[in-house]
């Protein structure tokens, strides 16, 4: 029950860690708490710089081989301009990474399923229904789990907290979780039978009181997404609350989201408010934590996927370079996180301010922004940053002084 690594939760980080640390030879004992994986309205849209990333990992063939559909063109819609217009300016999204065709979709369950299939691969002792009852770090780091009513307690010099926002790694190391306010409710659904949409094409769009989000899945599915003000909580709650979800995409802006609004839900519709939550150092003695246990971007960006995996290949890059004599020092890796989070967070704030507030004053500025930036294409680098990755555009980006140009002219 010894081993080089120790990773709790086998999600994308965790699974994705395990595969690429068994390949280079470490014992992994990978414990994940799910029998199966299930839609809980994860990331289903990986960035073009986040699709770099699993090229890095040696996971991109892994992942289309799997059912990866790239998406490669771009279409923002507004209730304050014509909709053939929005279509004939489509942004061509195969510009932010070399090599890259544009976005990559897949479902999240398949996507860990597959990667968990992958570190069992490549040799690590992956298990399943884990209950873990005890994290000790320190000096000599051990977990305590169940399984299949069996207690077993196993031993690395290395804990990695990978099991998601409710981290309990986070929690035993006494590492603090930032959060910033809600900024409003995003409720997400995978809908199936969308006729005529299509499926190389992702749109966005915000128009009354309801800013939507659309990335095609590959055959007839797509991934969608609507954002609503936070004083409307239960605008969608009941047994009809997945119907009158799809009917707010009707839209006069976006005549093609009729096709969205006829499909049918292939999945259970949840809502979360959206906000964003940094840790000032993923590390202490004897644990490293890699995505959402870390902390999460505003999922309004769509990153947590691509930061995931960047992490992953940082932590693995630090943990490869250490002699098995050493103690990995994790300083860079939280240096890199911290400022890459910095400019998510700044970038995810002037996206959310922009897409998802409603009401006149954010029509006017939503439209001023559009005619200046049409005008300026540099005011849109925030934007770029979220499809090239927060260091594909100058650092003067994430401050003050644009977010004033943006959202005040
Ligand atoms: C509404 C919404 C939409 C999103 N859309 C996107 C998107 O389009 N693109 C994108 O890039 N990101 C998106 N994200 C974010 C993305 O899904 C996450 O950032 C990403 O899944 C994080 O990966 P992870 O491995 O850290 O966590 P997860 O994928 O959540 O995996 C954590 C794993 O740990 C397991 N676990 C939990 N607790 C324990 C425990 N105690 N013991 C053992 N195992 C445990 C869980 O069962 C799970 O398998 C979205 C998030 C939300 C909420």
């Amino acid at each position: 029950m010894q081993y080089d690594l120790i990773i709790v939760g086998g999600g994308i980080g965790g699974s994705a860690l395990a595969a690429t640390m068994a390949k280079a030879g470490k014992s992994v004992l990978l414990l994940e708490k799910s029998t199966e994986y299930e839609d809980r309205v994860r990331g289903e849209w990986i960035a073009p710089w986040g699709v770099a990333e699993t090229k890095r990992l040696g996971l991109y063939d892994l992942l289309m081989a799997a059912g990866g559909h790239h998406i490669t063109s771009h279409v923002t819609y507004d209730e304050s301009y014509d909709p053939h217009a929005a279509e004939q300016t489509a942004m061509p999204l195969d510009i932010f990474a070399e090599g890259v065709p544009g976005p990559l979709a897949i479902g999240h369950p398949r996507h860990c399923q597959t990667l968990f299939d992958e570190a069992v691969r490549a040799g690590a002792a992956a298990l399943r229904g884990v209950t873990v009852t005890d994290v000790t770090l320190g000096s000599t780091p051990s977990v305590t789990y169940e399984v299949d009513g069996d207690s077993h307690t196993a031993t690395a010099p290395l804990i990695v907290g990978a099991e998601g926002r409710q981290s309990l790694v986070r929690k035993e190391a006494g590492i603090t979780l930032h959060q910033d306010r809600p900024h409003h409710w995003f409720a997400g659904l995978l809908v199936e039978g969308v006729q005529g949409w299509e499926d190389t094409r992702q749109a966005i769009g915000t128009e009354g009181n309801f800013g939507f989000l659309a990335f095609p899945q590959g055959g007839d599915k797509v991934r969608v997404y609507g954002g609503y003000a936070l004083d409307e909580k239960g605008r969608f709650a009941g047994e009809d609350g997945a119907q009158k979800f799809l009917e707010s995409f009707r839209m006069t802006c976006a005549p093609g989201n009729e096709a969205i609004s006829a499909g049918k839900p292939a999945g259970p519709l949840f809502s979360y408010f959206n906000n964003d939550s940094w840790t000032d150092e993923p590390f202490s003695e004897g644990c490293v934590l890699i995505g959402d246990a870390a902390g999460w971007n505003d999922p309004i960006n769509g990153l947590g996927l691509s930061i995931t995996y960047r992490d992953v290949r940082v932590v693995s890059d630090i943990l490869k370079a250490t002699p098995e004599t050493d103690t990995p020092d994790f300083l860079a890796y939280a240096m890199e996180r911290s400022e890459r989070m910095r400019r998510l967070r700044f970038a995810g704030q002037l996206q959310a301010a922009l897409d998802m507030e409603f009401g006149e004053e954010a029509r006017a500025r939503r439209r001023s922004y559009h005619e200046r930036r049409a005008a300026d294409p540099a005011l849109g680098l925030h934007g770029f940053a979220i499809m090239g990755g927060p260091d594909s555009v100058p650092a003067e980006i994430f401050t003050e002084a644009h977010r004033e140009k943006v959202l005040n002219g």
